[in-house]
């Protein structure tokens, strides 16, 4: 789901923050279905008695996710765009080996890996929708610049400055991204994310390294797509029916304070905590 901030700076945090703010109809993930509640898979047996855990809705988890960076916006050519990038895509490589995998493993969800990253031509957008998500990853993959494989996770990284555009969200309220997916004309689901990098103004500031807050975000929604990747377009998977999915119980529904919502994953790169259902608690992957 969307990722979105409504109160960012207060270290005592009453207010939830969320990175996905409110969401439009289209991104709202279906009620529960009824016929789903027969392929319901209990995950391995916890208390549960906050009742953060998440169950499979019967949905569909990517087994081999492909983290594929598109970043988007001349600021990646800059020298300073250009380092951030090399982090970035670092970062993306180190995400889908480390332990922070493993949280997703309990899930189901296979052993990662990531695709070159693509650099897109062109100036940096002042604003960026959910439609230009969309159709940047088809342009990019007509043109065959970017991988079209069955469970590539098409991140999209927008420049500083960027203001994301989701229906009556946006980044300048909160928003720091989203996660969705698309059928392609052969019937295929295509799935991508998008990130802002966030500053005082824009996008989510969990702390005041903007590489962190990349990578957190980043880690939010590649989580969710590999947990939930129809969310969509299809059945739900692993979510929870109060606080909806994996990223979103520690951030959007504010249940940690902000500062146990991310930390320093084995490989040093700031991500998410994320809810494990097996050991009952927030995990970095330490
Ligand atoms: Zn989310």
């Amino acid at each position: 789901m969307k990722l979105s901030c409504t109160a960012v700076s207060s270290p005592s945090i009453t207010a939830p923050r969320s990175l996905e703010k409110s969401q439009p109809a289209k991104h709202r993930a279906a009620p529960p279905r009824p016929q789903a509640i027969d392929t319901f898979t209990p995950a391995t047996p916890s208390k549960n008695t906050k009742g953060y855990n998440l169950t499979n809705r019967g949905g569909k988890v990517l087994t081999a996710p492909e983290f594929q960076p598109i970043y988007v916006g001349s600021y990646w050519r800059t020298p300073a765009g250009t380092a951030d990038r090399a982090y970035n895509d670092a970062f993306a490589k180190e995400l889908v080996t480390s332990n922070h995998q493993a949280i997703l493993a309990q899930y189901g969800v296979g052993k990662g890996s990531t695709a070159d990253s693509v650099m897109v031509k062109g100036a940096s957008p002042k604003t960026f929708t959910h439609d230009d998500v969309v159709a940047l990853v088809k342009q990019q993959i007509a043109l065959g610049t970017v991988k079209d494989g069955p469970q590539t996770v098409h991140m999209v990284v927008l420049p500083p400055g960027t203001v994301l555009v989701d229906g009556n969200a946006d980044s300048t309220q909160g928003l720091g991204g989203f996660h969705g997916s698309y059928v392609d004309a052969a019937g295929k689901s295509v799935y991508f994310g998008v990130v802002v990098t966030s500053d005082q103004t824009n996008g989510i500031q969990f702390d005041s390294n903007p590489r962190d807050n990349l990578s957190i975000i980043e880690s939010h929604e590649f989580d969710e797509a590999a947990t939930d990747p129809d969310v969509e377009n299809g059945k739900l998977a692993w979510y929870n029916n109060k606080y909806g999915e994996i990223g979103d119980l520690a951030v959007n529904s504010g249940l940690v304070p902000l500062e146990q919502a991310y930390g320093k994953d084995s490989g040093g790169y700031a991500v998410q905590a994320e809810w494990s259902n097996k050991d009952g608690k927030f995990l970095i992957g330490k």
